[in-house]
C-alpha cells in the first residue's frame, strides 16, 4: 500500500500512518518534525513521500525550530503540520503559548507515551497544555479518527486562526485498524509573507489574551450544537454512564460487549475546549457515572465541576478504581464496571490474571548492538577515569551505559541536561563530572550548554558521541550528515569546528574502534583543566552493517585462539561474546558485526575468521 495513492479507498494503517493520509488529503504544503518515539514514523512517512507528493518536509535541529519553522510557513499561508513526542512539546511550549495568541493556523501533532514505553524521562499528561494554553485539541480512539481528525484540524484552523493540537497516545500511534480514504490533492504552492504585525507586546498581549477568552467562547458557541467528535452512544441501562476519550473509549466498547452490558457512553474526541451541552445531556440521562482515562484525572475533575455547575448531585468514580500510572488496560476497566455494578468477575479473566501472576518471564535488559560504538567508548572511558567520576548521562542509544556492566549515568534527565547539571555539579564541587551527549542531542540542545561552561569557565570532560546519525527513533538524518530529510545532500555541519567555535579549552578527536590511540587521547583530556570535549567518532554499527550488506560486502567476523582468562569481557558485554556451557568464552559467528575491538582488548587472543578490505582493523 502507497500512503500517498490517492485512488485508494481504503487501507489498514497505524494512527501516525493515518494522521500522514489525514493531512494529504487535507492538501498539507509544509511538514515538520524532531524524530521522537511513539510519534517518530509520522515524520518518516513524511520524509518518504514528500518530494513525490509535492509538499515541503524537513526533520528540524528540535522540536521548537520545528514548530518555529512551521509557523513561519502557516503565516506564510501554506498548511502546516509539526508532529513530536509529548517531551518534545515541553521544548516547543516557549514559542507554542505565544503562537496561541497570534493566530497562526497550524496543526500541532503529539504522542504521548502512557506506560512509559519508549519515553524513560517521565508519564507526562500533555492534556494540560491544553487547558494552560487554552488549546483546541482533539484526541483520536483508533486510525479512522486519526485521519478525520487530521483532515478536520486543517479545515479547523484555517478557519478560526488558531493552532489545533492532536493528541495521540502510543496505542493509537502504533495500532492498525481499516480506514476509509479519500482522495489526496496538494496544491505545489509557494507561499507569500502577507505583512502583518504578528509580534508581541504588554499592551498588543493582554489584548491578545482577552481575545483568545473570546475566540474559545465562540469556538463553544459553534461546536457545543453541532461536534462530530463528541457524541452520546446510547445505552438501554441507565443506571450507569461512561465519559471516556482516546484509546479508552475502545476499552470500554469491548468491555461492555464482553458482559453483554448496554450502557451509554459519552465520547470526548474534541476535549478542548470544554463543550458542555453533550454533558448536561448525558448526564441528564444516567444515575451514577464512570470516567474512564488514561493517566491524569482531567476529564473527571472537569466532570466533577460542571455537575456542581448545572446543579446535578450523581455518584462519580474515576482514579478512585482505575490507575492514574501506567497504561490503562482493559481488564482495568472490567474491574471498575462489574466493582461499581457488582457483577462477578468472569472465570476467565480471573483464570488469566492466576496465570499471568504465575508467568516468569526471562528480564531482557536493553543492550547496545555487536560492534556499537559507544560501547568501546564507554570500556575507554572507564579504563581511563575509573568509576568514581560523576558521570553525567543523556537522550539516545548510549543512555544503556546507565546500566552494567558500564553505570556510566548519574543523572539522565532531558535532551541536553547532563551537560547542563554536570556544570553545576562541577561548580558546585570541585569534582570533575565526564559527560555523555550523542550527535543528534549535540545539536538539539548541546550547544547553549558548551558556550555556557566555557563561558562560566567550568571544569568538565564532555564527551559527543558521534555515530552520525539520529539511532534511536529509526536512523533520521542530523544537521552533522549531510543528507536532508527529503533525501538531498546538504553542508555536514562538522561537530569539530562548532566546539573550536565555542572556544573550548581542549578537544581531541577519536576513533571509538582504534583503543591504544584513542585512550590515551581520552586520559589527555580528562587530565586537562577547563572545559575538555572529546569527539567519539564511530559510525553506528547497524547503518555500517547494512551498507555493506546492500553492496553484498562482507562483514569481517573474528573468533577466539585458545585458551586464556577473557574475564575483561565481563565488563564489555558484546552480545555476540558468549561462554559455553563449560564456561569457554567463543564469538557467536552470526551476531559478531565484525569491529575487532576485542582483538584490542586480548592482543594475540582473537583472530579473524573472515575478512573486509572495506573496514579497517586495529590489531
Ligand atoms: S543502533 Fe547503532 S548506535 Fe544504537 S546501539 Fe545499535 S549500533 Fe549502537
Ligand atoms: S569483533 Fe568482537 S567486539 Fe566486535 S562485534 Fe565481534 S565479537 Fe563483538
Amino acid at each position: 500500500m502507497q500512503i500517498n495513492n490517492s485512488k485508494i479507498k481504503q487501507a489498514l494503517l497505524s494512527g501516525n500512518e493515518a494522521v500522514v493520509r489525514g493531512a494529504l488529503e487535507a492538501g498539507v504544503n509544509f511538514a515538520t518534525t524532531y524524530p521522537g518515539t511513539p510519534a517518530s514514523e509520522i515524520g518518516d512517512i513524511f520524509a518518504k513521500i514528500s518530494k513525490e507528493s509535492n509538499f515541503y518536509f524537513e526533520y528540524s535541529t528540535n522540536e521548537k525550530i520545528a514548530l518555529e519553522a512551521a509557523s513561519g510557513a502557516a503565516f506564510s499561508g501554506l498548511k502546516s503540520i509539526v508532529s513530536m513526542k509529548h517531551y518534545g512539546l515541553n521544548v516547543a511550549l516557549d514559542s507554542l503559548l505565544p503562537l496561541i495568541y497570534l493566530e497562526c493556523p497550524l496543526v500541532v501533532v503529539i504522542s504521548d507515551d502512557p506506560g512509559s514505553w519508549s519515553s524513560i524521562q517521565s508519564e507526562q499528561d500533555s492534556r494540560w497544555f491544553s487547558r494552560l494554553g487554552h488549546l483546541p485539541t482533539l484526541e483520536p480512539a483508533d486510525s479512522q479518527e486519526a485521519l478525520d481528525m487530521t483532515k478536520f484540524a486543517f479545515e479547523f484552523t484555517q478557519k478560526y486562526k488558531i493552532p489545533i493540537l492532536i493528541r495521540l497516545t502510543t496505542r493509537v500511534c502504533h495500532s492498525r485498524s481499516l480506514v476509509k480514504c479519500n482522495s489526496i490533492s496538494i496544491e505545489n504552492k509557494i507561499g507569500k509573507y502577507i505583512k502583518k504585525e504578528f509580534s508581541v507586546g504588554t499592551a498588543v498581549t493582554l489584548e491578545r489574551h482577552k481575545n483568545l477568552f473570546l475566540k474559545t467562547r465562540k469556538l463553544q458557541d459553534d461546536f457545543n450544537k453541532n461536534n462530530q467528535f463528541n457524541f452520546i452512544k446510547n445505552g438501554h441501562d441507565r443506571k450507569l454512564g461512561i465519559v471516556t476519550s482516546g484509546v479508552s473509549y475502545c476499552y470500554v466498547r469491548e468491555i461492555l460487549e464482553n458482559l453483554n452490558l448496554d450502557l451509554p457512553i459519552l465520547k470526548i474526541g474534541f476535549s478542548y475546549p470544554i463543550f458542555k451541552n453533550k454533558y448536561k445531556e448525558f448526564f441528564g440521562q444516567v444515575n451514577e457515572i464512570l470516567i474512564v482515562e488514561e493517566l491524569n484525572p482531567v476529564l473527571e475533575r472537569e466532570a466533577r465541576r460542571l455537575l456542581q455547575e448545572f446543579g446535578l448531585t450523581k455518584k462519580v468514580y474515576g482514579k478512585d478504581l482505575l490507575p492514574g500510572v501506567g497504561e490503562l488496560k482493559p481488564e482495568y476497566v472490567l474491574q471498575a464496571i462489574s466493582n461499581i455494578l457488582k457483577l462477578p468477575l468472569p472465570q476467565d479473566l480471573l483464570n488469566q490474571q492466576k496465570e499471568f501472576a504465575e508467568l516468569s518471564i526471562a528480564p531482557r535488559p536493553p543492550i547496545l548492538c555487536a560492534g556499537c560504538p559507544h560501547r568501546s567508548t564507554f570500556w575507554m572511558i572507564k579504563k581511563a577515569v575509573g568509576d568514581q567520576a560523576v558521570f553525567g548521562g543523556d537522550i539516545g542509544c548510549y543512555l544503556i551505559g546507565a546500566l552494567p556492566p558500564f553505570k556510566l549515568a548519574d543523572y539522565i534527565v532531558s535532551m541536553g541536561a547532563g551537560m547542563g547539571i554536570s556544570h553545576g555539579v562541577a561548580k558546585a564541587t570541585g569534582q570533575k563530572p565526564v559527560i555523555f551527549i550523542g550527535d543528534s542531542t549535540f545539536f538539539h540542545a548541546g550547544i547553549p550548554s558548551l558556550i555556557n561552561m566555557v563561558y562560566n569557565q567550568s571544569d568538565v570532560l564532555v564527551v559527543i558521541l558521534d555515530n552520525r546519525i539520529t539511532a534511536m527513533t529509526g536512523h533520521q538524518p542530523n544537521p552533522g550528515v549531510g543528507l536532508t530529510g527529503q533525501g538531498e545532500s546538504t553542508k555536514a555541519l562538522k561537530i569539530e569546528e562548532i566546539v573550536k567555535a565555542c572556544e573550548v579549552d581542549n578537544l581531541e578527536i577519536i576513533n571509538t574502534f582504534n583503543i591504544k590511540e584513542s585512550l590515551e587521547k581520552i586520559k589527555k583530556a580528562y587530565a586537562a583543566k577547563g572545559v575538555s570535549v572529546v569527539i567519539a567518532k564511530g559510525e553506528c554499527r547497524l547503518l555500517t552493517v547494512r551498507r555493506l550488506t546492500q553492496k553484498n560486502i562482507n562483514v569481517p567476523k573474528f573468533d577466539i585462539t585458545g585458551d586464556s582468562d577473557f574475564s575483561e569481557f565481563n565488563n564489555f558485554k558484546c552480545p555476540a561474546i558468549r561462554r559455553n556451557e563449560g564456561g569457554k568464552y567463543y564469538i557467536d559467528q552470526n551476531t559478531c558485526w565484525g569491529c575487532a575491538v576485542c582483538g584490542q582488548i586480548y592482543p594475540g587472543k582473537i583472530h579473524p575468521t573472515t575478512k573486509s578490505k572495506n573496514l579497517k582493523i586495529y590489531f
